[in-house]
């Protein structure tokens, strides 16, 4: 991946009314096809959050998104907001593992993970929320041993979807990539 230079640009959260860098906020945009979020810049109309549950409470509490973005959005919940996110980060993270496929920088499985990470090959540890208990305790015994991060928010078919079929675990091979994903998970709210 390459480092693209840009100017910093600010906006304001429209829960908490704080102004920070573009880069540390959620955008949010209305339309036809209803709320949708984005962790990188995007055209037309847009809402900005701090990825946080407390903005996305002030938000939805003083209809703030409405406001912004044209109140055909409707009545929005906190689990909507949440949900949107999530999807982002989803999308994000599947988008960066479909291009680490293309560039054979990943390995999935049990086996070929377990092998790259005795050769401390694996920059960063993609674990299914749905892994057997015992898997998961090898794998995070391993990963805190060598210093590699790891990342469980996603099922396994969440995180197969790009490689071909349902993963347990996951391993990339490339500092940039694994970069991209632990970057889209700061945007995650539990
Ligand atoms: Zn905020």
């Amino acid at each position: 991946m390459t480092v693209v230079l840009r100017a910093t640009i600010e906006r304001t959260c429209v829960g908490c009314g704080r102004r920070r860098e573009q880069e540390e906020l959620v955008r949010f945009s209305g339309g036809p096809a209803g709320l949708r979020a984005y962790l990188e810049r995007g055209e037309g109309r847009g809402a900005y959050l701090c990825p946080d549950a407390g903005c996305l409470e002030r938000t939805v509490r003083r209809k703030a998104l409405q406001r912004a973005l044209g109140a055909e959005l409707g009545p929005l919940s906190v689990q909507q907001l949440r949900e949107s996110i999530q999807q982002a980060v989803l999308q994000k993270v599947q988008r960066l593992l479909g291009l680490a496929r293309r560039a054979k920088r990943v390995v999935a499985g049990s086996r070929a993970v377990s092998r790259a990470l005795q050769a401390d090959r694996i920059r960063l540890l993609l674990l299914s929320r749905d892994i057997v208990p015992q898997g998961e305790k090898q794998f995070r015994v391993e990963a805190k041993r060598r210093g590699v991060a790891i990342v469980t928010l996603f099922s396994r078919d969440e995180l197969g979807a790009p490689l071909g079929g349902p993963r347990e675990v996951v391993g990339l091979l490339d500092g940039s990539f694994a970069h991209g994903i632990l970057q889209a998970v700061r945007y995650w709210i539990p």
